[in-house]
């Protein structure tokens, strides 16, 4: 069965037009139709209205009065507020098809204005435009896919060298401090051994919505390894970064893990912090944070580490 719903409804229109009549007609053709509009008569009273209005299409005489004409009105609507434009060209206008392209329209009607024509290319528009908001919706997606761990939801290690090669530059430029914890799970073969594969597999979800708990909205935490992860904490000093590794370790060791047969066992971690010292790049800063993750390992396990600076290691 055909879609029923129409794609006039729920769709807003701005008409922009200073020719009462025309306004008129535009608006009556288009509330018969099922669309909400909105009228005003030039570029300047359009824009003011587009925040509160928020319409998906906007029909645009080219022939404005006041400091803006319709091809400049069509672009900032199209480039600043996403607004699909169909322009209004006279007959034997000045301004061409070809203008009004190039300044982002996505279709045109020709004075006088034929009903049955209006609706079909604002149908037309608002299709595209849906096609469009589609794709883009399923590249974002993918885009977030391809960068996402599918056990723990956490970001890939892939990405992490890539982003953390970004965070390191940008802190190098611009003096700023970033950290990072390196955590691995301590006597995970046990737990495989112990409860099976997909227990293992589990503690790690487990883990994973800890970290996610203890995070703050600006640090991203990476599955590095198998049973490895990264935390990347901008703006933060290598003490500050301990503290966060600090709860988390507690936050971890908090909980039982619940297994399917319901036997109940507790996660510990070690955690490995550096804070990236000036001109240090990224290799040096992760290989610091693993070696500090070893020297938690070495003291017992369950603890967390803080790397010395650089010249102490070489
Ligand atoms: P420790 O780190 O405390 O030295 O001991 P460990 O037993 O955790 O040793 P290690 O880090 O070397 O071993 C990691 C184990 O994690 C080995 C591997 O079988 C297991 N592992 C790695 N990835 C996964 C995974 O995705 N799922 C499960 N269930 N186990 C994994
Ligand atoms: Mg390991
Ligand atoms: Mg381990």
């Amino acid at each position: 069965m055909m879609n029923t719903t129409h794609p006039s409804q729920n769709t807003r229109v701005l008409i922009v037009d200073d020719e009462l009549a025309t306004q008129v007609l535009l608006k009556s053709t288009l509330d018969e139709a099922g669309y909400e509009t909105a009228t005003t008569f030039n570029a300047e009273e359009a824009l003011a209205c587009v925040a509160d209005f928020d319409p998906s299409i906007a029909i645009v005489d080219i022939r404005l009065p006041g400091g803006m004409d319709g091809l400049e009105l069509c672009h900032q609507l199209r480039q600043k507020h996403g607004v699909d434009v169909v322009v209004i060209t006279g007959f034997s206008s000045e301004h061409g098809y070809v203008e009004a392209a190039d300044s982002g329209a996505s279709d045109f009607i020709v004075k006088p204005i034929h009903i049955e024509e209006l609706l079909l290319r604002c149908q037309r528009v608002i299709d595209a435009r849906h096609t469009r908001q589609a794709r883009d919706r399923s590249m974002r997606e993918l885009r977030r896919l391809a960068v996402t761990d599918t056990l723990t939801g956490l970001y890939t290690s892939g990405h992490l060298f890539k982003q953390l090669k970004a965070e390191v530059g940008r802190s190098q430029r611009y003096s700023r401090t970033v950290s990072i914890c390196m955590l691995d799970v301590d006597s995970f073969k046990s737990i495989n051994d112990t409860y099976g594969h997909q227990e293992g597999d589990r503690a790690l979800v487990f883990l994973a919505n800890t970290i996610r708990a203890v995070m703050r909205e600006s640090d991203d935490a990476y599955r590095y390894g198998g049973e490895e992860f990264v935390l990347v904490l901008p703006e933060t000093d290598g003490a500050a970064a301990l503290l966060v590794a600090e709860r988390l370790r507690a936050a971890v060791q908090a909980s039982d893990v619940v297994t399917d047969s319901g036997a109940q066992f507790r996660l510990s971690i070690s955690i490995g912090v550096a804070q990236c010292e000036s001109e240090e790049d990224d290799k040096s800063l992760l290989k610091r944070a693993d070696m500090a993750m070893y020297e938690a390992k070495g003291m017992g396990r369950n603890q967390v580490f803080l790397a010395p600076t650089v010249d102490r290691v070489e």
